[in-house]
Protein backbone atom coordinates (compact mmCIF):
# COMPACT_ATOMS: atom_id res chain seq x y z
CA UNK A 1 0.00 0.00 0.00
CA UNK A 2 1.37 3.19 -0.84
CA UNK A 3 1.74 5.79 2.35
CA UNK A 4 -0.81 7.63 4.16
CA UNK A 5 -1.98 10.91 3.10
CA UNK A 6 -2.56 13.54 6.02
CA UNK A 7 -5.38 15.87 5.40
CA UNK A 8 -6.29 18.98 7.41
CA UNK A 9 -10.35 19.66 8.48
CA UNK A 10 -11.01 22.04 5.36
CA UNK A 11 -14.97 21.12 4.96
CA UNK A 12 -13.76 19.51 1.33
CA UNK A 13 -11.55 17.22 3.04
CA UNK A 14 -14.13 16.35 5.73
CA UNK A 15 -16.68 15.58 3.05
CA UNK A 16 -14.13 13.50 1.43
CA UNK A 17 -13.38 11.53 4.13
CA UNK A 18 -17.18 11.21 5.33
CA UNK A 19 -17.61 9.60 1.98
CA UNK A 20 -14.58 7.20 2.28
CA UNK A 21 -15.95 5.71 5.45
CA UNK A 22 -19.65 5.34 3.89
CA UNK A 23 -17.96 3.11 1.70
CA UNK A 24 -16.29 1.14 4.76
CA UNK A 25 -12.74 2.25 4.51
CA UNK A 26 -11.07 3.56 7.43
CA UNK A 27 -9.87 6.88 8.90
CA UNK A 28 -7.26 8.23 11.22
CA UNK A 29 -9.05 11.02 13.15
CA UNK A 30 -8.28 13.30 15.92
CA UNK A 31 -9.75 13.31 19.02
CA UNK A 32 -8.94 14.95 22.37
CA UNK A 33 -7.82 11.76 24.16
CA UNK A 34 -5.88 10.35 21.70
CA UNK A 35 -5.91 9.61 17.73
CA UNK A 36 -7.93 6.76 16.96
CA UNK A 37 -8.72 4.86 13.80
CA UNK A 38 -12.26 5.16 12.94
CA UNK A 39 -14.24 2.79 10.54
CA UNK A 40 -18.51 2.48 10.28
CA UNK A 41 -19.33 0.95 13.35
CA UNK A 42 -22.22 -0.54 12.10
CA UNK A 43 -20.33 -2.87 9.44
CA UNK A 44 -18.58 -5.21 10.38
CA UNK A 45 -16.54 -5.01 6.89
CA UNK A 46 -15.47 -1.87 7.99
CA UNK A 47 -14.81 -3.12 11.88
CA UNK A 48 -12.43 -6.10 10.24
CA UNK A 49 -10.46 -3.47 8.75
CA UNK A 50 -9.38 -1.72 11.62
CA UNK A 51 -8.40 -4.63 13.55
CA UNK A 52 -6.23 -5.70 10.78
CA UNK A 53 -4.83 -2.32 10.42
CA UNK A 54 -3.69 -2.02 13.99
CA UNK A 55 -3.27 -6.17 14.53
CA UNK A 56 -5.57 -6.12 17.55
CA UNK A 57 -6.75 -9.15 18.29
CA UNK A 58 -10.78 -9.44 17.73
CA UNK A 59 -11.31 -9.94 21.42
CA UNK A 60 -10.78 -6.51 22.26
CA UNK A 61 -14.26 -4.37 21.63
CA UNK A 62 -14.07 -1.26 20.55
CA UNK A 63 -15.39 2.48 21.32
CA UNK A 64 -18.29 2.98 19.71
CA UNK A 65 -18.32 7.23 18.98
CA UNK A 66 -21.71 8.84 18.29
CA UNK A 67 -22.01 12.78 17.91
CA UNK A 68 -25.60 13.62 19.23
CA UNK A 69 -27.72 12.10 22.35
CA UNK A 70 -30.25 11.08 19.74
CA UNK A 71 -27.72 8.45 18.35
CA UNK A 72 -27.40 6.54 21.91
CA UNK A 73 -30.27 4.86 21.30
CA UNK A 74 -29.32 3.31 17.84
CA UNK A 75 -26.05 2.07 19.51
CA UNK A 76 -27.03 1.20 23.21
CA UNK A 77 -29.97 1.02 25.41
CA UNK A 78 -29.62 3.74 28.03
CA UNK A 79 -30.85 3.46 31.49
CA UNK A 80 -31.56 7.07 33.54
CA UNK A 81 -27.89 7.01 35.15
CA UNK A 82 -26.11 6.57 31.61
CA UNK A 83 -27.90 9.28 30.82
CA UNK A 84 -26.92 11.32 33.91
CA UNK A 85 -23.62 10.99 32.95
CA UNK A 86 -23.94 11.48 29.13
CA UNK A 87 -25.43 15.05 30.40
CA UNK A 88 -22.43 15.63 32.45
CA UNK A 89 -19.77 14.42 30.75
CA UNK A 90 -20.21 14.68 26.88
CA UNK A 91 -19.40 15.70 24.58
CA UNK A 92 -15.94 14.61 26.45
CA UNK A 93 -13.49 11.52 27.80
CA UNK A 94 -15.77 9.37 29.48
CA UNK A 95 -16.60 6.37 27.49
CA UNK A 96 -20.08 4.34 29.19
CA UNK A 97 -20.38 0.23 28.95
CA UNK A 98 -24.46 -0.31 28.29
CA UNK A 99 -26.17 -3.00 26.80
CA UNK A 100 -26.24 -2.91 22.74
CA UNK A 101 -28.54 -3.02 19.82
CA UNK A 102 -28.81 -4.55 16.75
CA UNK A 103 -26.87 -1.68 14.99
CA UNK A 104 -23.61 -2.92 16.49
CA UNK A 105 -21.76 -6.02 14.90
CA UNK A 106 -20.99 -8.60 17.31
CA UNK A 107 -17.28 -8.21 15.55
CA UNK A 108 -17.19 -4.35 17.53
CA UNK A 109 -18.03 -6.14 20.48
CA UNK A 110 -16.04 -8.54 20.62
CA UNK A 111 -19.06 -10.73 20.96
CA UNK A 112 -19.83 -9.05 23.73
CA UNK A 113 -23.97 -8.39 24.70
CA UNK A 114 -22.51 -4.37 25.54
CA UNK A 115 -20.78 -2.25 23.70
CA UNK A 116 -18.80 0.91 24.72
CA UNK A 117 -19.85 4.21 23.72
CA UNK A 118 -18.22 7.86 23.60
CA UNK A 119 -19.13 11.14 22.35
CA UNK A 120 -16.25 13.21 21.87
CA UNK A 121 -15.92 16.78 22.11
CA UNK A 122 -13.01 16.95 19.06
CA UNK A 123 -14.57 19.79 16.24
CA UNK A 124 -12.91 17.82 13.89
CA UNK A 125 -14.14 14.37 14.28
CA UNK A 126 -17.80 15.51 15.45
CA UNK A 127 -18.28 16.86 11.76
CA UNK A 128 -16.70 13.51 10.40
CA UNK A 129 -19.67 11.56 12.24
CA UNK A 130 -22.19 13.80 11.39
CA UNK A 131 -21.15 13.98 7.90
CA UNK A 132 -20.74 9.90 8.05
CA UNK A 133 -24.09 9.96 9.21
CA UNK A 134 -22.86 6.44 10.99
CA UNK A 135 -21.64 6.25 14.38
CA UNK A 136 -17.80 5.22 14.05
CA UNK A 137 -15.65 2.87 15.72
CA UNK A 138 -12.39 4.07 16.70
CA UNK A 139 -9.32 2.38 19.02
CA UNK A 140 -6.24 4.09 19.29
CA UNK A 141 -4.65 4.70 15.52
CA UNK A 142 -1.32 2.52 16.76
CA UNK A 143 -0.45 -1.16 16.12
CA UNK A 144 -1.93 -2.99 18.54
CA UNK A 145 0.52 -2.84 21.92
CA UNK A 146 2.19 0.73 21.35
CA UNK A 147 2.08 3.94 22.52
CA UNK A 148 -0.66 5.33 21.86
CA UNK A 149 -0.63 8.06 19.16
CA UNK A 150 -1.79 12.37 20.45
CA UNK A 151 -0.80 13.47 16.79
CA UNK A 152 -0.89 13.05 13.54
CA UNK A 153 3.09 12.51 12.53
CA UNK A 154 2.50 9.78 15.60
CA UNK A 155 0.09 7.81 13.37
CA UNK A 156 1.64 8.40 9.93
CA UNK A 157 5.21 7.17 11.88
CA UNK A 158 3.58 3.81 12.96
CA UNK A 159 0.11 3.15 10.72
CA UNK A 160 1.05 4.92 7.64
CA UNK A 161 1.97 2.29 5.12
CA UNK A 162 -1.43 0.01 6.33
CA UNK A 163 -3.82 2.78 6.48
CA UNK A 164 -4.66 5.35 3.27
CA UNK A 165 -6.13 8.50 4.89
CA UNK A 166 -5.55 10.42 8.16
CA UNK A 167 -6.82 13.48 9.33
CA UNK A 168 -4.85 16.41 11.20
CA UNK A 169 -6.61 18.22 13.73
CA UNK A 170 -3.83 18.82 15.75
CA UNK A 171 -1.93 17.68 19.45
CA UNK A 172 -5.02 15.59 21.88
CA UNK A 173 -5.55 18.02 24.28
CA UNK A 174 -5.96 15.34 26.84
CA UNK A 175 -3.31 12.93 25.63
CA UNK A 176 -4.87 10.08 27.96
CA UNK A 177 -7.76 7.45 26.46
CA UNK A 178 -11.18 7.97 27.77
CA UNK A 179 -12.41 6.90 31.02
CA UNK A 180 -14.54 3.91 30.58
CA UNK A 181 -17.48 2.82 33.25
CA UNK A 182 -19.67 -0.01 33.21
CA UNK A 183 -23.00 1.48 34.08
CA UNK A 184 -25.04 -1.67 32.56
CA UNK A 185 -26.30 -1.53 36.34
CA UNK A 186 -26.37 1.69 37.21
CA UNK A 187 -26.84 0.98 41.01
CA UNK A 188 -23.12 -0.51 40.84
CA UNK A 189 -21.40 1.48 38.64
CA UNK A 190 -17.79 -0.05 38.08
CA UNK A 191 -14.34 2.01 36.61
CA UNK A 192 -12.90 0.02 34.18
CA UNK A 193 -10.29 2.00 33.06
CA UNK A 194 -9.30 5.61 34.60
CA UNK A 195 -8.87 8.78 32.15
CA UNK A 196 -9.62 12.33 32.63
CA UNK A 197 -13.04 12.26 34.06
CA UNK A 198 -12.44 11.01 37.28
CA UNK A 199 -13.87 8.49 39.88
CA UNK A 200 -14.97 11.18 41.95
CA UNK A 201 -16.47 13.57 39.70
CA UNK A 202 -18.67 10.64 38.49
CA UNK A 203 -19.59 9.70 41.59
CA UNK A 204 -20.44 13.02 42.57
CA UNK A 205 -22.92 12.95 39.45
CA UNK A 206 -24.29 9.51 40.17
CA UNK A 207 -24.57 9.76 43.70
CA UNK A 208 -23.33 6.55 44.76
CA UNK A 209 -20.14 4.65 44.84
CA UNK A 210 -18.05 3.33 41.54
CA UNK A 211 -15.92 0.21 42.06
CA UNK A 212 -13.03 -0.56 40.67
CA UNK A 213 -12.52 -2.82 38.35
CA UNK A 214 -11.81 -5.99 40.58
CA UNK A 215 -8.62 -7.94 39.42
CA UNK A 216 -8.21 -11.89 39.57
CA UNK A 217 -5.63 -13.19 41.66
CA UNK A 218 -3.15 -13.37 38.85
CA UNK A 219 -3.27 -9.92 38.13
CA UNK A 220 -5.08 -10.64 35.10
CA UNK A 221 -8.00 -8.28 34.48
CA UNK A 222 -11.76 -9.82 34.27
CA UNK A 223 -12.68 -7.45 31.50
CA UNK A 224 -11.83 -7.92 28.23
CA UNK A 225 -8.79 -6.14 26.19
CA UNK A 226 -7.50 -5.13 29.78
CA UNK A 227 -4.25 -6.93 29.18
CA UNK A 228 -1.90 -5.26 31.55
CA UNK A 229 1.08 -5.00 28.48
CA UNK A 230 -0.25 -2.13 26.73
CA UNK A 231 0.72 1.63 25.76
CA UNK A 232 4.53 -0.20 25.75
CA UNK A 233 7.64 1.92 24.20
CA UNK A 234 10.67 -1.02 23.09
CA UNK A 235 12.79 0.24 25.38
CA UNK A 236 12.15 -0.78 29.04
CA UNK A 237 10.50 1.04 31.21
CA UNK A 238 11.06 0.96 35.53
CA UNK A 239 8.89 2.51 37.54
CA UNK A 240 10.31 4.13 40.88
CA UNK A 241 8.12 4.74 44.29
CA UNK A 242 10.30 7.34 44.48
CA UNK A 243 12.90 9.03 42.66
CA UNK A 244 15.23 11.74 43.21
CA UNK A 245 17.45 13.73 41.24
CA UNK A 246 20.61 12.78 42.77
CA UNK A 247 19.69 9.50 41.88
CA UNK A 248 19.54 10.12 38.17
CA UNK A 249 22.37 12.32 38.24
CA UNK A 250 24.60 9.13 40.13
CA UNK A 251 22.49 6.27 38.28
CA UNK A 252 22.80 5.47 34.72
CA UNK A 253 23.98 7.65 31.80
CA UNK A 254 22.71 4.87 29.13
CA UNK A 255 19.37 5.51 30.42
CA UNK A 256 16.62 8.24 30.62
CA UNK A 257 15.28 9.63 33.82
CA UNK A 258 11.63 10.63 33.71
CA UNK A 259 10.64 13.01 36.23
CA UNK A 260 6.79 14.33 36.38
CA UNK A 261 7.93 18.06 37.97
CA UNK A 262 10.93 19.26 36.69
CA UNK A 263 13.41 18.60 39.65
CA UNK A 264 14.96 20.79 42.01
CA UNK A 265 18.36 20.88 41.23
CA UNK A 266 21.45 23.38 42.37
CA UNK A 267 23.78 22.85 39.60
CA UNK A 268 22.80 21.92 35.83
CA UNK A 269 20.52 19.06 34.99
CA UNK A 270 22.02 16.03 32.93
CA UNK A 271 20.57 15.68 29.32
CA UNK A 272 19.26 12.23 29.92
CA UNK A 273 16.89 13.64 32.65
CA UNK A 274 13.61 14.68 31.58
CA UNK A 275 10.01 15.93 32.93
CA UNK A 276 6.67 15.39 31.64
CA UNK A 277 5.78 19.54 33.16
CA UNK A 278 7.82 22.15 34.31
CA UNK A 279 6.01 23.02 37.35
CA UNK A 280 4.41 19.23 37.80
CA UNK A 281 1.06 19.86 36.84
CA UNK A 282 -0.72 16.09 36.44
CA UNK A 283 -3.09 17.57 33.28
CA UNK A 284 -0.40 19.17 31.55
CA UNK A 285 1.41 15.95 32.64
CA UNK A 286 -0.84 13.61 31.06
CA UNK A 287 -1.06 15.83 27.53
CA UNK A 288 2.40 15.27 27.35
CA UNK A 289 3.39 11.63 28.85
CA UNK A 290 2.51 9.70 25.20
CA UNK A 291 4.47 11.86 22.95
CA UNK A 292 7.52 11.99 25.90
CA UNK A 293 7.49 8.15 25.67
CA UNK A 294 7.73 8.10 21.91
CA UNK A 295 10.93 10.82 21.90
CA UNK A 296 12.41 8.73 24.59
CA UNK A 297 11.92 5.42 23.06
CA UNK A 298 13.29 6.64 19.77
CA UNK A 299 16.53 7.96 21.57
CA UNK A 300 18.38 4.83 22.08
CA UNK A 301 18.41 4.60 25.91
CA UNK A 302 19.20 1.62 27.53
CA UNK A 303 16.18 2.08 30.42
CA UNK A 304 13.13 4.81 30.93
CA UNK A 305 13.19 5.32 34.32
CA UNK A 306 10.15 7.22 35.76
CA UNK A 307 8.93 8.63 38.85
CA UNK A 308 5.83 7.26 40.12
CA UNK A 309 2.81 9.65 39.79
CA UNK A 310 1.17 10.01 43.13
CA UNK A 311 -2.56 11.18 44.07
CA UNK A 312 -5.67 10.85 43.00
CA UNK A 313 -7.86 11.74 39.90
CA UNK A 314 -5.72 12.62 36.85
CA UNK A 315 -2.65 11.04 38.78
CA UNK A 316 -4.69 7.43 38.59
CA UNK A 317 -4.91 7.37 34.95
CA UNK A 318 -1.45 8.54 34.38
CA UNK A 319 0.14 6.09 36.92
CA UNK A 320 -2.27 3.08 35.07
CA UNK A 321 -0.77 4.25 31.43
CA UNK A 322 2.70 4.23 33.47
CA UNK A 323 2.02 0.76 34.73
CA UNK A 324 1.11 -0.89 31.94
CA UNK A 325 3.60 0.56 30.06
CA UNK A 326 6.44 -0.90 32.38
CA UNK A 327 4.44 -4.35 32.55
CA UNK A 328 6.38 -6.64 30.08
P1 LIG B 1 -9.48 1.52 23.26
O1 LIG B 1 -8.37 0.50 23.31
O2 LIG B 1 -9.12 2.85 23.78
O3 LIG B 1 -10.18 1.52 21.98
O4 LIG B 1 -10.58 1.03 24.33
C1 LIG B 1 -11.22 -0.16 24.12
C2 LIG B 1 -11.36 -0.81 25.46
O5 LIG B 1 -12.66 -0.55 25.96
C3 LIG B 1 -11.29 -2.32 25.35
O6 LIG B 1 -9.96 -2.75 25.38
C4 LIG B 1 -12.07 -2.75 26.58
O7 LIG B 1 -11.24 -2.74 27.71
C5 LIG B 1 -13.09 -1.64 26.73
N1 LIG B 1 -14.38 -2.07 26.21
C6 LIG B 1 -14.86 -1.87 24.98
N2 LIG B 1 -16.07 -2.44 24.84
C7 LIG B 1 -16.35 -3.01 26.01
C8 LIG B 1 -17.46 -3.76 26.51
N3 LIG B 1 -18.52 -4.03 25.76
N4 LIG B 1 -17.40 -4.20 27.78
C9 LIG B 1 -16.33 -3.94 28.56
N5 LIG B 1 -15.25 -3.23 28.15
C10 LIG B 1 -15.26 -2.78 26.89
MG1 LIG C 1 -5.43 1.40 22.36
Amino acid sequence: MTAARTYTGTPGNLAFLARRLKKGEIVAVPTETVYGLAGDATSARACMRIFKAKGRPTDDPLIVHIASLKDLERVAVPNPGALLLARAFWPGPLTLVLPKTGAVPDLATAGLPSVAVRMPSHPLFRKLIRLAGVPLAAPSANPFGYVSPTSAAHVAKHLGRRIRYILDGGSSSIGLESTIVDMRNPRRPVLLRPGAVTKDEIERVLGVRVARRRKSPEGASVAPGQMARHYSPRTPVRLHASLTFTEARHGSSSAAWLFVGKPAALGPIPANVYWLDPLGDLRRAARRLFSVLRELDEGKFSAIHVERPSGKGIAEALLDRLVRAASR
